[in-house]
């Protein structure tokens, strides 16, 4: 019987060779692996240039092929929502 180091070492070597299989997967299989590149300005005060936003929004890029997603996920918009909701609670007192 293997000892419970042995069976430890076997078993992060299968860990390892799936997050391997994982990362050599393409991303039409699997979904892109976003990672995080850094934020840039929303520019969610075009509208409304009188508005001090600084609001940054998360880009990230797929760490396999590269692909950007230039500020266009669901937290980004989430941001752009709640500057919006900010300054119509001003614009309203
Ligand atoms: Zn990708
Ligand atoms: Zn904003």
């Amino acid at each position: 019987m293997k000892s419970l180091e042995e069976q430890l070492a076997d078993a992060k070597a299968e860990l390892d060779r799936i997050e391997r299989a994982i990362r050599a997967a393409p991303c039409a299989e699997v979904g892109h692996r976003w990672k995080h590149l850094g934020g840039k300005h929303a520019g969610c005060v075009e509208s409304d240039p009188d508005f001090d936003c600084d609001c940054s929004l998360p880009v990230y890029e797929c760490e396999v092929c590269g692909n950007c997603d230039y500020g266009e996920n669901e937290e980004a918009r989430e941001i752009i929502a709640n500057c919006k909701a900010r300054r119509e609670k001003r614009s309203s007192k």
